[in-house]
């Protein structure tokens, strides 16, 4: 019974793990339908390519349980190899829906999160009872498995759809089995439980660049002031106090999703919660991940008063944050921009016309 309830938490873990990442799949969200059509069958498929891969290994003379730590590195390989050979499987599905990187990203997640659920089942059936490191295990390997094989999902959508990069799947393969190879190692001794936190702190930080990338040179992107005036009559409700002339009459409002701003017709300043403006710079600028670090202090505004970046004001007293129009949409416009052009100097970036 216990093992029901840990697989139960990982089930419903991954999928808010799916949730979530669809959050991130900004511009232009994927059909659930699918997403979890992939889910189910890029799942099915990978665990039947690595019960199949596996087979073959030991039908080679090569025992998985001798030889630590290199047991893990064929772990890692067998598995990041049937879940990309998923991906490829799934393609009558996405054929259609791949149209901006991004979309390579979320699939290829939802391929890894099916292995993982169904690769969970039988890691509780395996080991009944319930101990801390198998609760671990189910909980933390879900994402995990989705930040390892992202990037294959981003080398597979370029590959696929610019006919490139083939080298860089190759790679991104390769990068994704040295990392699986480390979280097997880690997760399966306690002593070298403190090594996890690295791995999974740097597979974090990847995908939420990879993320950013994507939705920075997505075809279908949006700037800030190209969303505001595409909106022609926004309705007029209560709302923001505006920090800059204190007007506090009903303003016009503008909603995309969980984003809702105010624009004060005294002053012309825009007004949202703090909460709105991180959701801007995800969606506008394309950073992801937390964004505690780019809050600062302003000089000289009192002891209440954040910047996010630059080019606005937050209120923490009135849970207010204020910017003018054009000067935060070029804030967001060059960081987004800066974040593309940086992750396409890196040396391995794949050459000519791939964004
Ligand atoms: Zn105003």
């Amino acid at each position: 019974m216990p093992e029901l309830i840990l697989i139960l938490i990982s089930f419903a873990f991954g999928i808010l793990c799916i949730g979530h990442l669809r959050r991130y799949d900004v511009h232009e969200r994927e059909p659930l339908f699918a997403m979890a059509a992939v889910t189910i069958w890029g799942g099915f498929v990978s665990i039947v390519c690595s019960l199949f891969l596996y087979r073959i290994i030991q039908e080679n003379g090569v025992s998985l349980t001798d030889g630590f730590p290199f047991s893990y590195l064929y772990v890692g390989y067998v598995e990041e190899l049937a879940k990309l050979l998923a991906l490829v499987s799934c393609w009558p599905i996405i054929r259609r829906e791949m149209d901006e990187p991004t979309d390579g990203l979320i699939y290829m997640a939802c391929v890894a999160l099916g292995f993982s659920l169904i690769e969970n089942y039988f890691y509780a059936l395996a080991n009944p009872g319930i101990n801390l490191l198998i609760a671990i295990r189910l909980v933390i390997c879900t994402p995990m498995h989705i930040a390892f094989s992202m990037f294959m999902g981003l080398a597979f959508f370029w590959a696929v759809r610019r006919k490139g990069g083939w080298g860089l799947l190759f790679g991104a393969y390769i990068i994704a089995g040295i990392y699986h190879a480390l979280y097997d190692t880690f997760v399966s001794y306690p002593l070298l439980l403190p090594g996890l936190y690295l791995i999974l702190h740097s597979a974090y930080a990847w995908m939420y660049r990879l993320l950013g990338y994507t939705a920075a040179r997505s075809p279908f992107r949006q700037t800030l002031t190209q969303w505001i005036t595409s909106e022609t009559a926004p309705a007029i409700e209560p709302g923001y106090p505006c920090l800059e002339c204190t007007n506090n009459a009903p303003k016009p409002t503008y909603r995309r999703g969980r984003i809702r701003i105010q624009r004060c017709e005294e002053c012309g300043s825009y007004l949202c919660s703090p909460h709105a403006l991180y959701q801007l710079v995800h969606h506008y600028g394309s950073l992801f991940g937390s964004l505690r670090r780019r809050i600062h202090h302003l000089p000289h505004q009192g002891k209440h008063t954040r910047t996010l970046i630059t080019g606005n004001r937050i209120d923490r007293r009135k849970h207010v944050a204020c910017f003018q129009l054009d000067e935060f949409n070029e804030v967001l416009e060059a960081t987004s921009r800066e974040l593309a052009e940086k992750m396409e100097r890196k040396w391995w970036f794949p050459a000519g016309n791939i964004k």
